[in-house]
């Protein structure tokens, strides 16, 4: 596995292997790899003769500045998680990824109004900077992206349609804990406390499909989410899988 963190040698690394007749698989990941992350890489390795992962914490899509402070950073232990499922690391500084600080602007429409977008000014336009220079340094066959970040999809659907980027872009499922609660690098953040409820968003939402209609459905999960004080719940909504609209 190659381990690199300049923009000029991702190119070259990927040119070789291209000008071998070979299709490449590109897996964006801000790092603190788990289960996750790697199902995607598998899912890659099976799909494409070569697997770029990128790790990279970019700081353009934290709406928070003290979510980026504490936003787990692993490096030494994602490389060698992933030692036997990836071909090449992209693992940059920021200012290797913005040598001026980046000045694009992305709509996406409809599907950035809702949700994560609503809740996070800004946030999908950094995703969109960082996976917009993601797929024109590395061109690949194919990208991977978790049903975790379900918008997160739709807005880089969008963004790839906009730019008339050929990359095909795959959904991959959300992998769990035994428990329930979906993984995720922020959990390392969590306490043991926290660690023991969390399973209960995934039993609530699991229950909330007995309800007969939608505002049954949101009334059962607020109510049942407002039973525990340590939650606070950002929104709940029930959505057209493709618009994300209500
Ligand atoms: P992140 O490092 O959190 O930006 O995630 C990188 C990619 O891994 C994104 O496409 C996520 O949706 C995906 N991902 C993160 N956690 C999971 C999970 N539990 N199951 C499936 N995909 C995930």
């Amino acid at each position: 596995m190659l381990v690199i963190t300049t923009v000029k040698e991702l190119q070259e690394s990927v040119r070789k292997v291209k000008a071998d007749g070979k299709s490449v698989g590109l897996v964006p990941t801000m790092g603190a790899l788990h289960n996750g992350h790697l199902s995607l890489i598998k899912r890659a390795r099976k799909e494409n003769d070569v697997v770029v992962c990128s790790i990279f914490v970019n700081p353009v899509q934290f709406n928070n500045p003290e979510d980026l402070r504490k936003y787990p950073r692993t490096l030494d232990r994602d490389v060698e998680f992933i030692h036997d499922y990836a071909d090449i690391v992209f693992a940059p500084s920021a200012e290797e990824v913005f040598p001026v600080p980046p000045t694009e602007t992305y709509h996406y429409g409809v599907v950035e109004q809702v949700m994560e977008g609503a809740a996070r000014p800004g946030h999908f336009n950094g995703v969109g900077v960082i996976v917009r220079r993601l797929l024109d340094w590395v061109q690949p066959d194919r990208a991977y992206f978790g049903e975790k970040d379900y918008q997160q999809i739709a807005v880089i659907r969008e963004l790839v349609r906009q730019c008339n980027i050929s990359t095909t872009i795959v959904p991959c499922p959300i992998v769990r804990e035994d428990s329930g609660l979906a993984l995720s690098s922020r959990n390392r953040l969590l306490t043991a406390h926290e660690l023991e409820i969390t399973p209960n968003i995934y039993r609530i939402l699991q229950e909330s499909k007995n309800q007969p209609d939608v505002p049954e459905i949101k009334h059962f999960v607020e109510t049942e989410i407002a039973k525990y004080p340590e939650f606070q719940l950002d929104y709940f909504e029930v959505t057209d899988d493709t618009t994300l609209q209500p």
